[in-house]
């Protein structure tokens, strides 16, 4: 079986399924419970649609500017619900990802917890401001999360480029093929401008550049904590069975 484990980090998985930002359970049923239309601008409708936790039955907002048709699945006393009408063929959750500009909560919940929380803040304020297409924005608070992880890991270097290059030497445990992406995109963008002007990333360019920021970020919080939860339950495991072992390999 191919590896699925990317439908974790959406919002929505399908017409069915999301990754619940209140319970925090992954892959559990959702229904549209409402849905109401108006005016962004006198030229310009937006739609919001309301969904609810098929588990802990908490409510999220989700805006766009796109003609989502859903279908009706229930009504009467029970009050309705509604289900995204979505073609074959069509992965209906990434097309629910990329419709939606706004949602309420944010994605915030797709960073684990582990990651520290100015962080995850500064990376879901980009993926808001991309899906905005306020590139400006996005730009400056992705360059905000490599100043910060400079920080926070005692990185060294004055500028974007050197700080990356000071984190990829400090994380060798990473692949270093995250941090030389980063550094790719600053070289094939910055050249006609300005040493301090970053008006260069693109949409484009900002997608692979959040991508590969929220990969770092995994790799040096959560890989290194989930493998140490693995050891101590196998030593727990362990101990159970051989409770007398005290670090005797001949023993026994
Ligand atoms: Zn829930």
């Amino acid at each position: 079986m191919t590896d699925q484990s990317h439908l974790d980090s959406r919002y929505f998985v399908d017409e069915r399924v999301y990754n619940c930002p209140f319970c925090n359970r992954r892959h559990v049923s959702y229904t549209v419970y409402n849905l109401v239309s108006f005016d962004w601008t006198d030229t310009k409708p937006c739609r919001a649609f309301y969904v609810a936790c098929d588990s802990c039955g908490n409510k999220s907002m989700h805006l766009t500017f796109e003609d989502l048709s859903v279908y009706e699945i229930q009504s009467g006393r029970g009050g309705r619900a509604y289900r995204f009408q979505t073609e074959k063929d069509v992965d209906a959750g990434a097309m629910l990802d990329q419709a939606f500009f706004y949602s309420v909560p944010t994605s915030f919940f797709v960073l684990d917890e582990r990651v520290p929380r100015v962080l995850r803040e500064l990376l879901t304020e980009a993926e808001g401001c991309l899906k905005s297409n306020f590139l400006t924005g996005a730009s400056a608070c992705a360059r905000k999360i490599v100043y910060e992880l400079g920080v926070l890991n005692e990185a060294i270097g004055e500028n974007y480029e050197d700080r990356i290059k000071s984190l990829k030497s400090i994380h060798s445990e990473v692949d270093p093929e995250f941090f030389d992406t980063l550094l790719t995109i600053q070289q094939v963008t910055s050249t006609k401008v300005h040493e301090n002007s970053y008006d260069g990333w693109e949409a484009k360019h900002l997608r692979v550049i959040l991508l590969a920021l929220s990969d770092v970020l995994h790799e040096i919080y959560v890989v290194p904590a989930l493998r140490a939860d693995r050891r101590k339950s196998i030593l727990s495991l362990k101990s159970e069975l051989v409770p007398e072992s005290k670090g005797n390999p001949s023993a026994g």
